[in-house]
């Protein structure tokens, strides 16, 4: 069996946010790129810019959702919720721009 960790790497230049209409994909200062999601209507050209296909659409609130980092955790100095419950200490978190690699 294998499995790939394929989450939003946060991407320098997301293909994500100006492929949003609504301005629902937004990206920090810092770099972070997240989704204010009362703004998303569901039109999915997020999930066909990205290069991964990450942003993933959930028929249940006819919105997409994608990784955030954990912005609010990270915002209080905390690590982000999958590296801080990772059994076997997998994933690491050291900022941002060490989730930048394009
Ligand atoms: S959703 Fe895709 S394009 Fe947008 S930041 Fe994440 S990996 Fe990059
Ligand atoms: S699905 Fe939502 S976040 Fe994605 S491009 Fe459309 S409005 Fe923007």
């Amino acid at each position: 069996m294998e499995f790939t960790y394929l989450a939003c790497f946060h991407c320098k230049k997301p293909k994500c946010v100006p492929a949003c209409p609504t301005g629902a994909m937004r990206a920090r200062a810092d770099g972070l790129v997240y989704l204010e999601a009362d703004l998303c209507d569901g039109c999915k050209a997020c999930i066909a810019a990205c290069p991964w296909h990450i942003p993933v659409w959930n028929p249940r609130t006819g919105k997409v959702e994608k990784c955030d980092l954990c912005k609010d955790r990270i915002d209080q100095g905390l690590e982000p919720a999958c590296v801080a419950t990772c059994a076997m200490s997998c994933l690491h978190f050291s900022g941002v721009d060490a989730a930048q690699p394009h």
